[in-house]
């Protein structure tokens, strides 16, 4: 297909493509002690891993563009974590051979911009860190912005199984051009996704994060009873929830505040959102704003993310604004 971001799509394909690699070696070799002690040196590696190669591959083909992403290598440089480092190096140096420590810090680094520019990349190396940990859902979410608008967006999704009972799904839509899924493996068939059609929100499969520290559950079932939802939600990790919508496995995401002050993080939506929304769905806070991407690192603009197929956004909208409206009614007032 030809179209204006053609040579970023395939920069940005193949890059997540080696990510995923990366993360799938690393998260084979995670041993049920590992999560019974809770060791977060698997998804440490590979996060750093995912971020490195990643911003390379962009450095190296859009050298002028900055990237935001969420990880920077200071850590990595503290003497009690130079096995991290040796690790993560020798990961990146199967592909890379010649790749020193420095450099790849150097790499990892390319994704340390702050502010908004007219033209950058926003990456989450590994999204879903505690998925991932327990060998369940993850993302590799890269996008696109140019003038505050997300021109491409692209999720690597490992253990989702939309594509096939293996997992292996790979997702990726350019504005205006449609939203597709394809695996994780190059040359597999490209098929175009759409969001469900669905009208009655009673029947409408809901999905929500696992941690109920980053998004209130309570409140998502408060919402579920008012619109006659019987299903229960589904729960998992990451931006593998906006993947779920677009590919019309699920009809809304839920998203909902769990604390004053936090802000959402921009690169823990931008891949998903373009996705959802060129599959035909729609995506806005709880005000029915839609997402600013203009405001660096965080969505400052917004709070809470309703995701829906679209027919049912205003319904779904409405429940989620009073059960939130009648939840700050009922908090006791601090004097
Ligand atoms: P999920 O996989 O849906 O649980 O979302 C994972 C993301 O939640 C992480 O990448 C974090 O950046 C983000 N996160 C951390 N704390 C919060 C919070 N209090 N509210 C919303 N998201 C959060
Ligand atoms: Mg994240």
């Amino acid at each position: 297909m030809s179209h204006p971001y053609a040579s970023e799509l395939a920069t940005g394909l193949a890059a997540v493509r080696a990510a995923a690699r990366i993360c799938q070696t690393v998260q084979a070799t995670i041993t049920p002690e590992a999560l019974e002690k809770k060791d977060l040196s698997p998804v440490t590696i590979a996060d750093f891993a995912s971020q490195g190669v990643i911003c390379h591959a962009i450095g190296e083909s859009f050298p002028a563009d900055p990237i935001i992403a969420e990880e920077d290598s200071q850590e990595l440089h503290q003497p009690e974590n130079a096995r991290f480092l040796e690790q993560i190096s020798s990961l990146i140096q199967q592909d890379y051979r010649t790749a020193s420590a420095d450099e790849i810090c150097r790499w990892i680094d390319r994704g340390g911009a702050n502010t908004f520019s007219q033209r950058f990349w926003t990456l989450d190396p590994i999204d879903g860190t505690k998925g991932f940990l327990r060998r369940e859902q993850y993302a590799i979410s890269l996008a696109l912005i140019i003038d505050g608008q997300i021109a491409l967006g692209i999720l690597g999704c490992p253990n989702l199984a939309t594509r096939n009972p293996r997992g292996h799904s790979l997702f990726y839509a350019i504005a205006g051009r449609g939203a597709f899924s394809t695996t994780l493996e190059p040359g597999a068939e490209i098929t175009p996704i759409r969001v469900t059609q669905s009208t009655d929100p009673a029947l409408a499969r809901f999905c929500e994060s696992f941690e109920s520290g980053h998004s209130a559950h309570d409140e998502s079932a408060m919402i579920a009873e008012k619109l006659r939802i019987t299903a229960s939600p589904v729960r998992m990790d990451s931006q593998a929830k906006y993947a779920t919508v677009a590919a019309g496995e699920a009809d809304v995401y839920l998203r909902l505040p769990t604390k004053a002050g936090y802000y959402e993080k921009i690169w823990d939506h931008a891949g998903g959102v373009l996705i959802v929304q060129e599959a035909g769905g729609t995506v806005t806070d709880l005000q029915g704003q839609p997402l600013n991407f203009s405001c660096g690192r965080e969505l400052r603009e917004n709070r809470g993310v309703i995701v829906t197929n679209g027919p049912l956004h205003p319904a779904v909208l409405a429940a989620a604004q009073s059960i939130i409206a009648q939840k700050a009614a009922n908090q006791p007032v601090n004097r």
